[in-house]
C-alpha cells in the first residue's frame, strides 16, 4: 500500500504515530493508499523547522520571493494535467473540472507574483512641519492552512502563495481525504527555488490541528472546511492570541425572477447544482423560483436534464461524464440519508438518483442528479448543506419574500439573481446578506486579484481570503513618524498632548 507522507523541510518525512487514514479512489470504490496522521510531536517540529526558516525568508526582497513565485507558476502550468490526475483520483470530480480547479489556484500564484507592488504601503510628505509618516507591511512568521478535501489544490492555493509572498514561512494540514496534490505542490515549490522549511505539509487529524491552534510559534490560522470545524478553529485560535479567517459551509440560493431567460437558467442550474457532484462551497443547492409559473417551466426543462446527467469515473472517459462520484462512501450515504429525510418531510422527489449504479463501477461512491419540488424552509434538507448532486426547488411569491428566505438563512457564502430586470438585480444585490452575489452568474467565485468569502456562518473573522484582504491578513502595518530636526527647530519639553504643527 502506498504511503503518504509529510513534507517537512524539504524532504518527505514518516510519521510514528503509527495511525493512518486509507485514500480511496471514488470512482472504483478501491483504497489506493494511506496518508500518515501525524503526531502532536511530528507537527510541532514542522513548526519549528518554519519558525527557523523565516527570518532568512523574511529578508529576501519582494522582488525575488516572487521570483519563486513566477517559476512556482510555470511548473504548475507544466505540471497541469498531472496535478489534474492526482484530483480526480483522489476527489473524484471530472477532468476538466480538476483542470479549472488548478487554474483558479494558478490565478491566486499570478496575483501574489505581484507581490512588490502589493506591499508598497502609504507615505505622506509633511503630516506636521518637517515630519513625514510611512506605513510597512510586514511579514507575520509562521502560518498556518488547514483546507477541506473538495478542492485539494485551489484551497491551499488561495493561502499559501500570498503567505509566501508577503514573507512568512507555512504549514498546510491538507485534507487527509486527499493529500498527494498538496504533497506535490510542495515538490514543485522546492523545485522553483524555495528554500527548505519555508513551505510544509504535515497530514494529520485534529491531533495535528489542536497543535496549529495552540502552539505559540504560529501567528495566524487560515482554515476552510465545514461550519462546526470552521468555528471551533475561530474561537481556538483567536482565544491563543492568533490571527484567524475560518470559512465554513454553505447553501446557496439561485432566485429566478418571472422575467428570467428560462433556458439560460436552466444551463446555468444544471451546471452550478450538479457540476463537481455538487461538492462546492459555491454550489446552487436551492433554486427560489418567483411564481408557480416560473417554477413549473423549470421544473419541466431541468427533469430531462438531470434525468440525462452522465454520471462515472472522471478520467478516461471519451467524452467526458458531467459528474463524478462523491468522495467517500460515508458521505455517499449521508447524501442518500438526505434525499431519504426529503421524501419523508414530504417534499416531491421528481428525479431520485439513490439507485444510480455506475456500470463497470459498482462500487463507486455514486449518487445520481437528485431534484426535489415543493421544499419548504422548515425541512432539513433546505436547512442543512447536504453537499451532493441534490436540487432543491423552493417557490415563493414575489421577490421580497425570496429575499427574506435567503437572508434568514444561517449560511450566506453565494447567491445568485436570474432576471432581466436590471432594478430587481440591483436591489438584490444591495439587501441580500450575502457574501458573494450573482447577476445572471450562476457561481460569482471572485477573481484572485478581489477577495472571496461569505456572510453570517460561512465565515468567521473580518477579512476574506485572497486579493487585498489576503495581503492584509499575512501582514502587520507599522506605521513609522520621523522628524528630522536642524538646529533651528529644536524644541525644548513638550508636556502636552502633542499635536502637529
Ligand atoms: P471538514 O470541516 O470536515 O474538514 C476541513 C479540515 O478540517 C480538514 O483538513 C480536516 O482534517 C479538519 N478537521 C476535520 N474535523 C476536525 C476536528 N474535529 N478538529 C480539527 N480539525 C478537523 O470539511 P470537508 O468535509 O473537508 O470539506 C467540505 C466543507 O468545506 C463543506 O462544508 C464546504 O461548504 C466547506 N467549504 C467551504 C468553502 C468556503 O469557501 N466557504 C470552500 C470549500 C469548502
Amino acid at each position: 500500500m502506498q504511503v503518504i507522507n509529510n513534507f517537512i523541510n524539504g524532504v518527505q518525512a514518516s510519521s510514528e504515530s503509527g495511525r493512518v487514514a486509507p485514500v480511496f479512489n471514488p470512482a472504483t470504490g478501491k483504497q489506493t493508499a494511506e496518508v500518515v496522521l501525524s503526531t502532536a510531536a511530528e507537527t510541532r517540529q514542522a513548526i519549528s523547522v518554519a519558525a527557523d526558516a523565516f527570518t532568512k525568508w523574511a529578508s529576501i526582497t519582494p522582488l525575488n520571493r516572487a521570483r519563486v513565485l513566477f517559476k512556482f507558476k510555470e511548473l504548475v502550468e507544466k505540471h497541469r494535467n498531472e496535478l489534474a490526475e492526482i484530483i480526480s483520483s483522489e476527489h473524484g470530480k471530472v477532468y476538466s473540472d480538476a483542470q479549472g480547479e488548478v487554474t483558479r489556484g494558478l490565478e491566486v500564484i499570478e496575483f501574489a507574483c505581484g507581490v512588490p507592488h502589493l506591499l508598497k504601503g502609504e507615505h505622506s510628505l509633511n503630516v506636521g512641519t518637517n515630519v513625514d509618516s510611512h506605513s510597512m507591511m510586514q511579514p507575520l512568521g509562521v502560518v498556518a492552512g488547514i483546507t477541506p478535501f473538495n478542492f485539494p489544490a485551489m484551497v491551499p492555493m488561495w493561502m499559501f502563495p500570498i503567505a509566501l509572498a508577503c514573507g512568512n514561512t507555512f504549514v498546510l494540514k491538507p485534507s487527509e481525504k486527499d493529500p498527494t496534490c498538496p504533497i506535490r505542490l510542495a515538490e514543485l515549490l522546492k523545485e522553483a527555488g524555495l528554500p527548505d522549511g519555508v513551505f510544509n505539509v504535515v497530514n494529520g487529524d485534529k491531533e495535528s490541528v489542536d497543535v496549529l491552534l495552540t502552539d505559540s510559534r504560529i501567528e495566524a490560522v487560515s482554515f476552510v472546511g465545514s461550519t462546526p470545524i470552521a468555528e471551533y478553529i475561530y474561537q481556538t485560535a483567536c482565544a491563543h492570541g492568533k490571527r484567524a479567517q475560518a470559512l465554513g459551509g454553505a447553501k446557496n440560493h439561485m432566485v429566478i425572477m418571472p422575467d428570467a431567460d428560462v433556458d439560460q437558467t436552466v444551463n446555468a442550474l444544471m451546471g452550478a447544482a450538479y457540476g463537481s457532484a455538487g461538492e462546492r462551497c459555491m454550489a446552487i443547492s436551492v433554486a427560489v423560483a418567483v411564481g408557480d409559473q416560473v417554477a413549473e417551466q423549470l421544473i419541466d426543462k431541468l427533469i430531462p436534464q438531470v434525468e440525462q446527467l452522465k454520471v462515472g469515473p472522471g478520467l478516461g472517459q471519451t467524452p467526458e461524464n458531467h459528474m463524478g462520484p462523491l468522495v467517500t462512501k460515508e458521505h455517499r450515504d449521508k447524501v442518500v440519508s438526505y434525499i431519504d429525510a426529503g421524501v419523508a418531510a414530504g417534499a416531491k422527489l421528481v428525479v431520485d438518483g439513490r439507485d444510480f449504479v455506475c456500470k463497470g463501477n459498482e462500487n463507486g461512491f455514486y449518487v445520481g442528479g437528485t431534484l426535489f419540488d415543493h421544499v419548504k424552509p422548515d425541512m432539513k434538507i433546505y436547512q442543512e448543506e447536504i453537499f451532493g448532486p441534490v436540487l432543491c426547488v423552493v417557490r415563493v411569491p414575489d421577490l421580497k419574500t425570496a429575499v427574506e428566505l435567503v437572508n434568514a438563512h444561517e449560511y450566506g457564502n453565494g447567491t445568485a439573481i436570474f432576471t432581466r430586470d436590471g432594478n430587481a438585480a440591483r436591489q438584490y444585490s444591495q439587501h441580500i446578506q450575502v457574501g458573494m452575489v450573482g447577476v445572471n452568474v450562476p457561481i460569482p467565485v471572485p477573481m484572485a486579484f478581489h477577495c472571496f468569502g461569505g456572510w453570517k456562518r460561512s465565515l468567521f473573522g473580518p477579512l476574506h481570503m485572497h486579493g487585498p484582504d489576503g495581503v492584509r491578513f499575512y501582514t502587520r502595518m507599522k506605521m513609522v513618524t520621523s522628524r528630522w530636526p536642524d538646529s533651528a527647530t529644536v524644541q525644548g519639553a513638550e508636556f502636552s498632548m502633542p499635536t502637529m504643527k
